[in-house]
């Protein structure tokens, strides 16, 4: 830990970065619905003044060189550490995770990991010839000015994805939370800017038109967006006007198949994580799952017996793993999908209505059987704790259901490796796991395929994703 770290409590940092007494927007707990604090309501003059300082700002971060960046960058991951527990709090009270578990502690230990992975990758330039005649080389330069975009399930983990390799790039960055999760978005800008110099990082809290106005502005080069499939769009539409570069990272529904001979009870906790980590509000979370024929009872029942034995609740309370819907709209999108598979034919094995007794935006883990494709809960990206379950007969079938709709960020085999692999090479989406779900690591390359997006994070792809390529001819 650098020795400049100041370290803060929960309330400590909200107050860093709260609106004034009687102003700003009023934001829930995800688990009481008491109110945690004011964000502040920044509007589009904001914005275009913080883009301003962003642009300013840039040359001095850039001329700073790859090394002193990554000491400043290497201090930054420290102040999260020291201030990790403080910023997991107001994390699981914002988003609703909880702090046990894969949840919020964990996506603070992966922001300073992924933020040290990017401050120490290296992007070397690239000889593409040199043979006495021709000499040319291929450098990596900063875009210059980055707008990043997020969502609200995992806001800290996925804003370290976009800032982290723009930051040691030599970009400046201006970050725009969703307004669901402003407030520990803005807080863990505020403990990192402790470590960097002013106006590198900015953060600027506002709704849609403050994120559309940051995506299509004019002194913006490269925008980092996270979000659904419809602002991703939008997003494109935007950047007509600045011809901004884009990464996005958008909405997936992914199929998991589980091939015949698969040990049912072997794979269920690992089948379980996939599909509902973070109470099944992740972008790449196993969405819908076909399994054969001949193990699909056990499969459903090994899945059922692990959902009911882990506990939901209160975020605060270390015995939960499993949080609320992070909002009603969520809530009801996923209350809906459940009511219209069993309308529909499905059988509810377990959860299915709402968990009243634990608080208004509770739904417990839905296993949905012998439902099938058409049914919205299979079609439509759920991003909530309900996982319809589909029988196949032929794998052929299970591949052709897992690439019949239009999205392909993840998806996942399981059951003999050199099978699965074989199968994986024809599904049609960005990462295919093979025996488990989810799982990212900061030099993997991720990205989606189809209406999931384009563009790559993470690693060296990742670094390259927000440069702009110069050669150097002679
Ligand atoms: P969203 O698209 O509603 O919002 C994302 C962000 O865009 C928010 O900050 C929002 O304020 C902003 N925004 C809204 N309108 C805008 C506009 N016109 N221009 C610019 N910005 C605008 O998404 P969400 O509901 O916050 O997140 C859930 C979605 O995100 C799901 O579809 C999920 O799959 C997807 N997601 C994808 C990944 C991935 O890596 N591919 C990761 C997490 C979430």
């Amino acid at each position: 830990m650098s020795d400049s770290t100041i370290v803060r409590d929960e309330a400590g940092l909200l107050e860093r970065i709260q609106a004034p007494e009687g102003a700003g927007r009023e934001i829930p707990d995800a688990a009481t619905r008491d109110v945690i604090g004011r964000a502040p309501v920044h509007t589009v003059e904001d914005l275009d003044a913080a883009v301003a300082r962003a642009r300013k700002a840039q040359p001095g971060w850039d001329a700073l060189g790859h090394e002193k960046r990554t000491e400043m960058l290497l201090a930054a991951a420290d102040a999260i550490d020291a201030n990790a527990e403080a910023l997991a709090r107001l994390l699981s009270r914002e988003q609703g995770k909880p702090l046990n578990g894969p949840n919020a502690r964990f996506e603070l230990g992966a922001c300073s990991a992924w933020l040290r992975t990017a401050a120490t990758t290296v992007l070397e330039p690239e000889v593409i010839i040199d043979d006495g005649e021709a000499h040319a080389v291929l450098h990596y330069r900063a875009a210059g000015v980055v707008g990043a975009i997020g969502p609200w399930n995992w806001p800290l983990m996925i804003t370290i994805w976009q800032i982290g390799p723009a930051l040691r790039m030599g970009n400046t960055v201006v970050v725009k939370p969703s307004d669901y999760t402003p407030l520990s978005v803005l807080a863990l800008l505020a403990v990192m800017n402790e470590a960097l110099p002013e106006n590198v990082l900015i953060g600027i809290s506002g709704d849609g038109a403050v994120g559309a106005r940051l995506a299509a502005h004019p002194e913006i080069d490269k925008v980092m967006f996270t979000g659904s499939t419809a602002t991703g769009r939008k997003i494109i539409e935007g950047s007509a006007g600045n011809l901004a570069r884009l990464t996005l990272e958008l909405g997936g529904n992914d199929a998991g198949i589980v091939l015949p001979g698969t040990d049912a009870k072997a794979i269920a906790e690992d089948l379980f994580w996939g599909a509902f980590i973070n109470t099944g509000q992740t972008c790449a979370a196993l969405k819908r799952l076909y399994v054969h024929d001949s193990i699909y009872e056990e499969v459903v029942e090994a899945l059922a017996e692990f959902a009911v034995r882990m506990p939901m609740g209160n975020g605060l309370d270390e015995v939960n793993v499993l949080g609320p819907l992070q909002n009603k709209a969520q809530f009801d999108i996923v209350s809906g999908l459940v009511d219209d598979a069993r309308a529909n034919g499905g059988r509810v094995v377990t959860g299915g209505s709402p968990a009243s007794e634990l608080g208004e935006l509770f739904y417990p883990i839905t296993i949905v059987a012998d439902v099938v494709d058409g049914v919205a809960l299979v079609d439509k990206e759920q991003f909530g704790p309900a996982l319809p379950v589909i029988r196949y007969h032929d794998v052929e079938d299970a591949i052709a259901s897992a690439n019949r709709l239009d999205v392909g960020l993840g998806a996942s085999v399981w059951g003999d490796r050199d099978e699965a692999r074989r199968v994986a090479a024809r599904i049609q989406s960005g990462t295919v796991w093979i025996n488990s779900h989810g799982g990212v690591h900061p030099m993997i390359p991720f990205g989606g395929v189809k209406s999931s997006g384009y563009g790559l994070e993470f690693g060296v792809e990742g670094l390259k994703s927000v440069a702009v390529p110069q050669i150097i001819n002679g």
